[in-house]
């Protein structure tokens, strides 16, 4: 199996240089040279949907919102990327995510209770984002770096795109919606709620004009949706140097 080390092949915004790299290599660690193991307890764990978990955790360390931490059961190379999806300034550090049905971490991941230890990386990641207005767009889990982002300070002037594919798959739905309002845009496919757009989010980008070109667009969750919403943002004209994407797999 081959491992895209996504951290790489990401956009690099830091430092206002824009570097796309893949790499592509057979070894499985994910992690940087420099992450090291934390052992932490877990604070919380709260099943919010079907399959869909918010972990919480003793905190060990700063780090900038949209940044990921590594998690396994032992300080191993193998351990799996979660993005951070709490706030700068929280208490504990917070993990969304879902069960990937056999799994290696994530179902062990949601049989954790209060108490359990657990090793947890250093953070590390460029998928950060500024102060300045920007696009925020998601699926599914995808939302945990933006939730990050906006409970640490940076929802102002940002519009937030949520793919889900149900009602209930809107994770911090009140929050968002509470500050963000008309920005905050659901897409869910067969849901004719209010305040739902019914159809894919991908349906929802085809339909607008105009959007800023001179905006930043943060792209994540799953490959082919990071692909194919890259796709249709060049198409109506942003530039790629203005596409960052963080893609879980
Ligand atoms: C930068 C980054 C950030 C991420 N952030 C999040 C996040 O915030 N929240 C989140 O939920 N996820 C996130 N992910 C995904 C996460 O890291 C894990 O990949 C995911 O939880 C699955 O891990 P796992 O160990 O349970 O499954 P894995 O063991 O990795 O398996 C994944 C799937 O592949 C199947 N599989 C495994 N081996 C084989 C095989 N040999 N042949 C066929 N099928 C196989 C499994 O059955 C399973 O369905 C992120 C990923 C990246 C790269």
């Amino acid at each position: 199996m081959n491992y895209y080390h996504e951290n790489c092949v990401n956009s690099c915004n830091k430092g206002g240089k824009n570097i796309k790299k893949l790499i592509v290599s057979d070894n499985p660690s994910l992690l940087p040279s420099s992450a090291e193991f934390i052992k932490t307890k877990v604070i919380d764990n709260e099943q919010i949907a079907e399959g869909v978990f918010l972990i919480s955790l003793e905190r060990h360390f700063d780090f900038d919102p949209g940044q990921v931490t590594g998690i396994h059961f032992k300080p191993a190379p193998d351990a799996r990327l979660y993005s951070i999806a709490s706030g700068i300034n929280d208490e504990h550090i917070k993990i969304l995510f879902d069960i990937q049905p056999g799994g290696f971490i994530s179902p062990f991941l949601a049989e954790r209770k209060k108490g359990d230890n657990l090793f947890v990386t250093t953070p590390f990641g460029w998928f950060t984002c500024y102060e300045k207005p920007a696009w925020w767009i998601a699926t599914g889990t995808g939302i945990a770096p933006f939730a990050s982002m906006f409970f640490s300070g940076l929802g102002k002037d940002k519009i937030l795109i949520h793919g889900g594919r149900t009602a209930g798959s809107f994770f911090f739905q009140e929050e968002f919606a509470a500050v963000l309002q008309e920005n905050y845009i659901r897409c869910c496919p067969g849901e004719n709620r209010e305040g739902i757009y019914s159809g894919r989010l991908t349906a929802w980008l085809e339909e607008q004009e105009n959007l800023p070109a001179d905006q930043a667009f943060y792209l994540c969750g799953r490959a082919e949706m990071v692909v194919e919403v890259r796709d249709i943002l060049i198409r109506k004209g942003i530039p790629f140097k203005n596409i960052y994407s963080e893609i879980y797999f």
